[in-house]
């Protein structure tokens, strides 16, 4: 299928998936590039090792700094978002809070939104301030006050779209040239999206930010974060990471990198499950509202029918007989791991109560337009006349 956000010539997702950041020169000539689990790299020649170790020169020193394995996971990553540069990290988390802690300093300001993944919003609401970072959170629909905010001045833009979990989407362009004529950086959390549906870089963000725990692996067996932008703006954060220590072990950015090549596949696949699945819950009588840019009907239909190739694998419900409805369905769902996470292959339905927004309070959560009796719903890669059959036994037991 092609991307209206790749030019004439560009090789499609799925290609830069599979070839993207594969190394020239594999030992023995595997078709799969090993796994380098050595902490540490060899040098026969003092000059050589220093330029390397300086970073004038291509090569390893230690892992914690740089590793084989994982530059193959962050050049492949890199490649489809069509970025210069891409770094990782341990987990989504260390990623977010790695590019927060490089570029934010005591009195500086950042305006991001209210619907922020919960450790993020913590991070706003729990950490920054503490650092005298003022940290201001917008109403996520209202790009009105996001402007205008940002119009106040600020050095930094934290974006993410779609919003977990009630899919909010915020308008990346719009956005980042306001910020842009204030001089702040924009940073984008594209988690939902994956660079199959959404490409931010080519909005207007500076730089783009994964939890790969998610879709980028894909089969909830690993987890890391990656972000990618310019050589220039990401090589700090490198740093940063570099010396504070949350790099990517090498396993992990094995597993992420075998689950990436798939990425195009599943992600259409997702897409596809999730729009039937929503439509399903839109006209059922037991559901009281569906939360899905792909619906009409969604506040950020129409944004994301501009910014986006693909609505995404995720969507998320509310009953109209509340918290208990939302208990008794959730726990009667055969079809789907009763977890945290999403972005698997396979569906995974829970609370934000228990999952994504766990860190917050009950009161946070009610700040953040989150419902108590919300169901997150992640669809995996079932074949969804499935999902639809066990959603509809479990709706019909209320
Ligand atoms: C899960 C998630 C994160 C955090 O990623 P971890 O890998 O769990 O640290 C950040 N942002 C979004 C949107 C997420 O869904």
């Amino acid at each position: 299928m092609p991307s209206k956000h790749s030019g004439p010539g560009k090789p499609g997702a799925s290609t830069q998936a599979v070839w993207g950041g594969e190394p020239p020169d594999s030992p023995h000539g595997a078709t799969v590039a090993p796994v380098y689990h050595g902490v540490t790299f060899g040098h026969e020649d003092l000059a050589q090792w220093r330029a390397v170790a300086l970073g004038e020169q291509p090569g390893h020193i230690y892992s914690r700094n740089t590793n084989p394995t994982v530059e193959l996971f962050e050049n492949k990553l890199a490649a489809l978002e069509g970025a210069e540069a891409a770094t990782s990290f341990a987990t989504g988390m260390a990623a977010i809070s790695n590019t927060l802690f490089t570029y934010l300093s005591p009195g500086d300001r950042v305006v991001s939104i209210k619907d922020t993944y919960g450790g993020t919003n913590k991070i706003f609401i729990e950490f920054l301030p503490r650092f005298g970072i003022d940290v201001c959170l917008c109403d996520t629909d209202d790009h009105d006050q996001l402007e205008a905010e940002i119009a106040r001045g600020c050095k930094l833009v934290y974006l993410e779209t779609p919003t977990n979990p009630t899919l909010k989407v915020v308008a990346i362009e719009r956005l980042a040239r306001a910020a842009h004529a204030v001089g702040a950086l924009v940073v984008v959390d594209s988690t939902f999206a994956t660079p199959v549906n959404q490409r931010p870089l080519e909005l207007g963000a500076d730089l783009v930010v994964h939890s790969a725990t998610k879709f980028l692996g894909g089969h909830s067996d690993a987890m890391g974060g990656v972000i990618c932008g310019a050589g220039r703006l990401v090589e700090p954060v490198f740093h940063f990471r570099e010396i504070n220590g949350a790099s990517l072990d090498p396993m992990s950015a094995f597993l992420l990198a075998r689950g990436f090549r798939t990425l195009e596949l599943r992600i259409e696949r997702q897409n596809h499950n999730a729009s039937v699945v929503a439509k399903f819950l839109r006209d059922h009588p037991k559901v009281d509202a569906v939360f899905y840019p792909g619906l009409a009907d969604h506040p950020g239909h129409e944004i994301a029918a501009e910014q986006m190739r693909g609505f995404g694998g995720v969507l998320s419900f509310s009953l109209k007989g509340g918290f208990d409805a939302m208990e008794k369905v959730v726990m009667t769902l055969k079809l789907a791991h009763k977890a945290a996470s999403l972005g698997s292959v396979g569906t995974l339905a829970g609370p934000p109560a228990t999952t994504s927004h766990v860190e917050l309070s009950a009161a946070e959560r009610a700040n953040a337009g989150i419902p108590e009796g919300l169901v997150r719903y992640s669809v995996g890669i079932e074949n969804v006349e499935d999902l639809v059959a066990d959603l509809d036994q479990a709706l019909g037991g209320l």
